[in-house]
Parts: C-alpha cells; structure tokens; sequence
C-alpha cells in the first residue's frame, strides 16, 4: 500500500493528543508521540511520509503483522452479524476462539477465562490461586512484568511498581535465573539453574509454604530483558510447586502465540503449569483481548461453587472472532515455523554477528523472534550503557541509539539498557536483513558510548 501522508493532518492529531491523552507511563510534558498515519503487514508510516520497519510488534502483540486482510475481514464480519454479546450468553466467535485456545495449550489447560488484556488476566489467575488453594501470598521474580494493573504491577518486579508498592499485599519477590547478571555467583548455567532453585526453596520455607497460593513466573520475561531460563529451571520449579501444594501460574502474554517460535514458550521447556495467562498475540493485539487457560483440577474447583469475578466484556464478540481468525492464519500460512526459521537462520546469526563487531553489545540472547541486545560500557565490567532506570541526560546513549536506528528506517524497542528484537512472526527474511542492517548502524552510534 503507498502510505496516504499529509503533514497537515499529522500536526492536527498530534496536537489533540497533546491537549488531551494522558499517556501511561508517562512524564506528560516530555513526550512527543509519533502521528502514526497507517501499518501494514511488518511497516508503519507518519503523516510525513517517513516509514519505518516495526522490529517492536506494537508492544510485543502484532504477531502476524498488521492489517492482514483475513482478520479486518473476520472483525467487520463479526461486525456486521453480533457485534457484541454480555458474557454470560454462549457465542459462537467465544466459544470457538476457547476452543482453538485450549487445543493448543499444553496438558490440561482446556478452559478458557477470558479478560480484556494481560494484567486482569494475572489479577484472575491469582485471584484463582488463592481460592483453590486457600492461601494469601504470592511468589513473583525481580526482573518480571506482569501488568499495570494493582495487583499485576505489585507482583511486577520492575521499578514501574514501586509507587504503587503501598498497596501490595501478600506479594514476595524472588530471584529468577539470568546467568549475564547472577545473583547466585554462577558461572555456568546449571549453577544458575541449581542455585536460583534452591533460593526458591529457601524463599517458600522462610514464608511458609502453607502461606503461598501461587508462584508466577513469565515463561521467558520478556520486558525485564527476555532472560531465556536455563534448561531444567522450569521443571524445577514446577516440582517444588507439586511438593509444596502451590499453583503454578506461567504468564505466557507476551511469550505465547508463536512468538518463540513455538505455540507457547512453555513447549520449549515441557512444562505444564496450572494456570496460563495469555493476551497479546492471541489476535495480534487487533482488539484487546487476553486471558487464563484453567487446568481441569482448578477448574473443579469451581464446578460446585461460584468463581467470584468477571468483566463485562469477558470474551468480546469482536475480540473473539479476531482470534479465530489469528489462530485460522497462524495455522495455514506457518506462522508459527516461520518465527523458529527465520529466528534460527537469520536474526541470531545476524545479532552475533553485530556483537563481533560492536562493543556496545554484551549479550545477545533470545529464540524465535523474542531476542534481546544488552548494551554495556565495557565488556569486561558489564558495566551497563545506562544506569539502572535512567532518565534525561543519564539516558542519553539509549536516546542516541535509538534516534539512529529510526534515522535508518528502524523503530527499535528500547528499554533501560537494552534493545530487543521482536518483529512480527511473519516477517519475511529480506525484511529481517533490511533490519538488522539498521541495527547495524545504530550500534555504531552506541558504540561511541563505550
Ligand atoms: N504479562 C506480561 C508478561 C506482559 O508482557 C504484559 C504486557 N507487556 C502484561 C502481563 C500486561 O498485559 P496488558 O498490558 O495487556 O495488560
């Protein structure tokens, strides 16, 4: 499609947004949002006719693009014939987007809670656990998001929930396993692994372990720095679970529908938990849309009593009928496989290839098409580029960066001091080399941080 640009029309909206969205996360009188004028498949475009290659999938949810033309066709069909329905009722977009969930699942995750997004999807998976297990805590790991939400943002572990730490109740955090920056004095991964397993057990048997309902782990965090988890970490945690009586909660929202190049991160691991939170990618972020995939134990649970809570567009017609049409594509054109493939022959060999030569790049670390660059001041010392949360001047490299990388047509995720890589699953290999050769030359603007 040529992008439709008008400068005019840019200015227009940008000036009502500035007079009256309030931005999330967000200083008001700093921002300076892009007028975004139209997306299609792996690009979007200004009003100024400046296009660039999205390598941040929206917020890690356009999963097969934007725009593709099946899914606008199923939401204007939807549309047309039930556009909405109260929650209560069975309807067909609902129950068949349950259905193609729960087929793709792991284990017995066969019913479907649906939500509005990713942090009321975590609320409700809690608010299960504790009613299933009758107990108050729950476990979360530092360097994890799970939602802007109160309780989601409590159990988050980034700085984005402190302000809201006055409210937390029963939230306990833990360390999770990252090998680049150990907690545990680790050099290698099965010391990580074994190390952050036994600080776990440690952590129930000083709460208590007949205090905690659930332990909540992302499957791979993805916004603290997609910290691939070291083989058998997983399962580990899955066995102390079962040992202890604790649920276990895998929040796959960003991580699930096929953005590891798996269906869920948890098949590359084998592990089963006992609730699931998924969002984003279920309809590539189309209309929102999120959920729990509910194990046949908890849901028993609530065969013979009420589960207290619900939302009034739980399972949104229109937000249903898009993800049965993002399963639908997902499934006939590979999606799926194409994340593993292009993530395998393409995207890792091109990052390490860009470590060799940027001095800027720590660690390159990822799989599919979840990857991450770590930017650092000096290999040795890992010194990271920026500090920890940094803000104005003392983000200056990472502001640098990525003005760079939109200079050469690249609209990169930044985060304190990384960059991750997280185009959508159906991007095409000449679309992956066009970006990493931007990255290229964003790099060398970091470069001279070092
Ligand atoms: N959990 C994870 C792992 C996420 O990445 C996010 C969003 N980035 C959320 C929960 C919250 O989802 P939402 O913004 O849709 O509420």
């Amino acid at each position: 499609m040529t992008p439709q640009t008008d400068p005019r029309a840019g200015a227009a909206v940008k000036a009502a947004d500035r007079a009256h969205v309030f931005h999330p996360w967000s200083t008001q009188e700093l921002i300076d949002p892009l007028a975004v004028a139209g997306a299609e498949g792996s690009y979007f475009w200004d009003h100024d006719g400046n296009r660039y290659l999205d390598f941040t999938s929206g917020l890690v949810f356009t999963n097969i693009g934007y725009q593709h033309p099946k899914v606008v066709a199923a939401i204007q069909e939807q549309a047309a014939t039930l556009t909405t329905f109260a929650p209560a009722f069975a309807v067909e977009a609902r129950s068949e987007a349950a259905r193609l969930i729960a087929e793709r699942t792991p284990g017995d995750l066969d019913k479907i809670f649906f939500t509005n997004g990713g942090a009321d999807a975590v609320e409700h998976a809690v608010r299960m656990a504790r009613i299933h297990t009758g107990r108050p805590k729950v476990l979360s790991a530092y360097r994890s998001y799970h939602g802007g939400t109160q309780q989601a943002v409590n159990i988050t572990g980034d700085p984005r929930r402190w302000a809201s730490d006055g409210a937390a109740a029963g939230v306990v955090h833990f360390w999770a396993p990252f090998l680049y920056r150990s907690r545990f004095y680790a050099e290698t991964e099965q010391q990580e692994c074994e190390r952050a397993l036994e600080h776990l057990e440690t952590t129930i048997a000083f709460e208590g372990p007949g205090t905690i309902a659930a332990v909540i782990l992302e499957t791979i965090p993805g916004t603290a720095g997609i910290m691939v988890p070291p083989r058998g970490y997983l399962a580990g945690v899955r066995d102390l679970c079962d040992k202890y009586g604790i649920v276990f909660v895998l929040d796959e929202v960003m991580a699930g529908f096929g953005r590891t190049g798996e269906w869920f991160a948890a098949d590359l691991f084998e592990v089963t938990p006992d609730l699931m939170t998924f969002a984003k990618g279920v309809n590539s972020g189309y209309v929102p849309l999120g959920g729990v995939a509910v194990s046949g134990r908890i849901a028993e649970t609530f065969g013979k009593r009420p589960y207290p809570g619900g939302l009034t567009y739980s399972g949104h017609p229109l937000a249903c009928a898009a993800a049965v049409a993002t399963i639908d594509v997902m499934a006939e054109e590979g999606v799926v496989a194409n994340a593993a493939v292009i993530g395998t022959q393409v995207i890792e060999p091109g990052l390490r290839e860009l470590a060799e030569r940027h001095p800027s790049v720590g660690e390159v670390r990822g799989v599919g098409m979840f990857w991450a660059l770590e930017l650092v001041k000096n290999r040795e010392t890992r010194e990271p580029l920026v500090p920890y949360n940094a803000a104005g001047e003392s983000n200056a490299p990472m502001a640098a960066f990525a003005a760079a990388a939109k200079a050469h047509g690249l609209w990169p995720f930044v985060n304190m001091n990384r960059t991750h890589v997280v185009p959508p699953c159906t991007i095409t290999e000449a679309e992956a080399k066009e970006g990493l050769a931007a990255l290229d030359a964003a790099l060398s603007v970091a470069d001279e941080y070092t």
